[in-house]
């Protein structure tokens, strides 16, 4: 009996504890769902989606370096920091860090067009969906070209051909790199000759899947001096002579191409000469301009993190329609000024220093952040640096966490256990495409932060603001939060 009473007086004090482990844990439950609300509810959707809407639209013309348009965008940031409060960094005026860059300006939409016998235009076809210049270096950027277009089949008959022409390229050529490689060196080698003069390239591509060719802006280093000034304006527009220019075009525009052409391989390649079908133009220039990056910072912790989104875009396509880059990187920008509106409202300091950089010039190769780091504002050391570039999926496109050059980093480490913590869906990476590439090029410890979505039209005039998902934009906020206030003060060992 009294073992019976024992066991019960026992079971009795069990079941207390185990009530109130229970409440204990509820209670825990409850308080991290509280904080977990408190997170949410300190995010802005509606200051994210105003900040996409406001850098999409038209006087902002795709923000393309250089262009007014930028400008307007770097303006917009830098009153965004000051209303913040952030400090405008010692020896910056107002925010912004200017440096010199080359910038590829289009003066006026490229031209592709077939011409009658009479010179006449028979047939004109439309830039971005049925064709686009190639703007690399070696290529022919501005002026006009008018010459009986031939058919390439294979590498060797680029011999063949006499005169002045346009050389077609299939896409059994053209999408092949070696042989392309072997056709673009026999096109610079052999125009200078005397028997053939190859004034443009046209290559056909496949754009099936997009039904448009995506703008670039890709302005290489080294092809371009990017000391001060605009002494000397050096420009790709007056090209060597023997230059071609090199357009990409889709298989019906080829096909129409080639139906007035002759095959390199036939003796009317030679013949066709005295009648010039096809006419090339573009109207590109590249030229040094001033721009700059903005900076603000929040003042915490001794260590400093830099929090990075490039405002700048691929800009105008010069017939009425822009690439407003919503996508692409309105909704970094967004994310990154919500991250300082989110920390800045708070009374308590971050424990790190936070260093906001809206850089330019990423879409030329990185030139707003490769000056950044030159130059930092504070000194680098011991930084840790976190770029939002391309965010907002609306179609659940998982968030990626990505280092540099495939290092496994602490910082990545870090980010990938607070997102976890967060209960959000992601997965590590690797990708040098973008600004954090400049930092873990210095030594920096760098992550970007994208969810790869380009089905809403990747630097192209659907990249519109109705296609982020600000939600998806708060999901990486959140993160830069998380990890911010939890950083480690030093750097590991
Ligand atoms: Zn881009």
């Amino acid at each position: 009996m009294e073992t019976f009473a024992v066991r019960r007086r026992d079971w009795t004090r069990r079941r207390r504890a185990l009530i109130d482990a229970a409440f204990a844990l509820l209670v825990v439950a409850a308080l991290i769902g509280a904080i977990r609300a408190e997170c949410a509810d300190e995010v802005d959707l509606g200051s994210i989606a105003g900040i996409i809407c406001e850098l999409s639209l038209p006087k902002y013309a795709g923000r393309l370096t250089g262009t007014d348009g930028n400008w307007a965008a770097v303006k917009y940031v830098a009153d965004y920091f000051e209303r913040l409060g952030l400090a405008s960094p010692d020896g910056l005026d107002g925010y912004l860090q200017p440096y010199v860059q080359p910038t590829r300006l289009m003066h006026s939409p490229p031209r592709l067009e077939i011409l009658d016998a009479s010179g006449s235009v028979a047939r004109q076809f439309k830039f971005t969906t049925q064709f686009s210049p190639s703007t690399a270096p070696g290529c022919r950027i501005s002026g006009e070209v008018t010459a009986p277009g031939v058919i390439l089949e294979h590498v060797d008959d680029i011999d063949r051909v006499r005169g002045e022409a346009v050389l077609l390229v299939p896409m059994h050529l053209a999408a092949n790199p070696t042989e392309i490689e072997a056709v673009m060196r026999r096109v610079t080698s052999s125009s200078g000759r005397d028997q053939a003069r190859l004034l443009g390239v046209v290559l056909e591509v496949d754009t099936s899947g997009r039904g448009y060719f995506p703008i670039g802006s890709f302005v290489a280093p080294g092809s371009f001096p990017t000391d001060r000034g605009d002494a000397g304006r050096q420009s790709m527009a007056e090209p060597a002579s023997n230059e071609p220019m090199v357009f990409t075009c889709d298989r019906p525009t080829f096909a129409e191409l080639a139906a007035r052409s002759a095959a390199a391989t036939t003796a009317t390649a030679a013949a066709s000469s005295t009648s010039r079908t096809i006419r090339m133009s573009t109207d590109y220039s590249v030229e040094p301009v001033r721009t700059a990056n903005v900076v603000g910072v929040l003042p915490g912790g001794a260590r400093h993190i830099i929090v990075g989104a490039h405002l700048d875009h691929v800009g105008s396509n010069m017939d009425g329609t822009y690439n407003a880059g919503a996508m692409d990187n309105a909704s970094g920008v967004a994310a990154m000024i919500e991250i300082a509106r989110a920390l800045s409202a708070s009374p308590v300091r971050p424990p790190l220093t936070v260093v906001f950089v809206a850089f330019n010039g990423e879409e030329q190769f990185m030139y707003g952040s490769r000056h950044y780091v030159s130059e930092p504002c504070l000194p680098l050391g011991d930084a840790i640096m976190v770029n939002i570039d391309t965010v907002g999926s609306p179609r659940g496109v998982l968030l990626q966490i990505e280092n540099a050059a495939g290092r496994d980093t602490q910082l990545v480490r870090d980010l990938c256990s607070a997102a976890a913590q967060l209960g959000m869906g992601f997965r590590k990476s690797a990708s040098s495409g973008t600004d954090h590439s400049s930092f873990a090029n210095a030594g920096v410890e760098a992550a970007n932060l994208i969810q790869p979505d380009f089905a809403g039209g990747y630097h192209g005039p659907g990249d519109t603001a109705d296609g982020v998902d600000p939600g998806r934009v708060a999901e990486v906020v959140r993160l830069v939060l998380a990890y911010i206030r939890t950083a480690r003060t030093a750097p590991p060992d």
